[in-house]
């Protein structure tokens, strides 16, 4: 608006009052927004309209803007404990434990315990039972799962030298144990299949090896294949079969979906979570992708692996969190195009039934408790 001279009159100076307050209003308002959450509601409307489960979190930041997240996207997650001795957060099950049952009371149980045990004292007198001990405390503050990682087949060896794999009979109890309590085992075993390869820059976890050389298995070609740890892993399914197996980041099966289908038709305790592989569905042919997801809707749980440290900055995950959704929803549920590493997809646009397993009904079917119901 132009002021057609500067003396004021009276309504002119009532116009100028009022729109100096909008000004400020609006400002105001777009701070408290900024400082919530960064990203308006509506480009995740259908998102929260499942009530969408993820099923797979590392949020160790005690800060009630994740639960005003989860709330407003009318979501739940898995939060998941992990022990890797290469890495000093995650050295021990504390103070990830104790971090993560923070984040389930401070969200009022939108998020829910994943917890884990240290698997490099096998070898010992009275490992499996002391296990069993704190699994079962864990149970009774509410853990509903619990991970096992890939040092097992890749970091891991017997005191006689032999890389240990999570079949080993050492473990077998603790299955029996965990099964008995209608818990979930998260399965993180093994790897893409770029990290037993040279480096490849167009490959989706090329910067992640990059920046680990230490989980390279190209680096270190003394490890067990690929084929041998996963064959292992099936071993695990096939012994226990009342125990719900969910492998994640596709059961390291990210590069063809043929290899997870011959897996969901031999075992039916198992299933997959998509923790940081969404791009390979992108990468592979869509409608292949699309007739295995509709063909094995039942065996899919939509997951991210977001992870928030405890000193992390908050602005800056929200703003991920958000951007991960939205484009995961915008892939799985419409046939926008999507960029990838400088490449466009069209989004799969599945079925609204499918779309509702993958997000919400798998979760609570593999992962019981999920939904704060026991
Ligand atoms: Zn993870």
């Amino acid at each position: 608006m132009k002021s057609p001279n500067s003396k004021w009159t009276l309504p002119s100076l009532a116009t100028a009052v009022l729109m100096v307050l909008m000004v400020l209003a609006s400002t105001i308002c777009r701070l408290c927004e900024a400082q919530a959450d960064p990203q308006p509601a509506s480009e995740l409307a259908g998102f929260s309209s499942l009530e969408p489960i993820d099923a797979h979190v590392h949020l160790y930041k005690d800060d009630p803007a994740f639960g005003a997240l989860m709330q407003r996207l009318k979501l739940r997650i898995l939060d998941i404990c992990v022990i890797d001795d290469r890495d000093p957060y995650y050295k021990g099950l504390e103070p990830q434990r104790s971090d993560v049952l923070k984040v389930v009371h401070r969200t009022s149980g939108r998020a829910a315990l994943c917890t884990t045990f240290s698997p490099y004292e096998f070898e010992e007198t009275g490992f499996a039972q002391r296990t069993i001990r704190q699994l079962d405390a864990d149970f009774a503050k509410g853990a509903i799962a619990v991970k096992i990682y890939k040092v097992m087949g890749m970091e891991m060896k017997s005191k006689a030298g032999k890389y240990v794999m999570p079949d080993d009979p050492a473990f077998e109890p603790i299955y029996k144990d965990i099964a008995a309590h209608h818990r979930t085992v998260v399965a993180h075993i093994a790897e893409p299949d770029s990290c037993w390869q040279p480096p490849n820059s167009s490959s989706p976890d090329y910067e992640y090896y990059q920046q680990n050389p230490q989980e390279y298995a190209y680096a270190h070609p003394d490890w067990p294949s690929k084929a041998a740890i996963l064959a292992a892993r099936d071993h695990l399914v096939a012994e226990n079969p009342k125990l719900r197996v969910v492998g994640a980041h596709l059961g390291s099966m990210e590069a063809n979906v043929n290899e997870m289908a011959q897996r969901f038709d031999r075992f039916a305790n198992f299933a997959v979570d998509t923790a940081a592989r969404v791009p390979y569905f992108m990468i592979q042919p869509r409608d292949k992708v699309r007739a295995f997801l509709i063909k094995y809707q039942d065996r899919i749980l939509y997951a991210t692996d977001l992870v928030v440290l405890p000193n992390d900055d908050t602005n800056k995950a929200l703003a991920e969190w958000n951007a991960t959704y939205e484009r995961d929803w915008r892939f799985f549920a419409t046939d926008q195009t999507i960029e990838y590493k400088g490449h466009n997809y069209k989004g799969l646009a599945l079925p609204e039934p499918v779309l509702h397993k993958i997000f919400h009904d798998n979760a609570v079917h593999w992962l019981p408790g999920i939904n704060g119901k026991p």
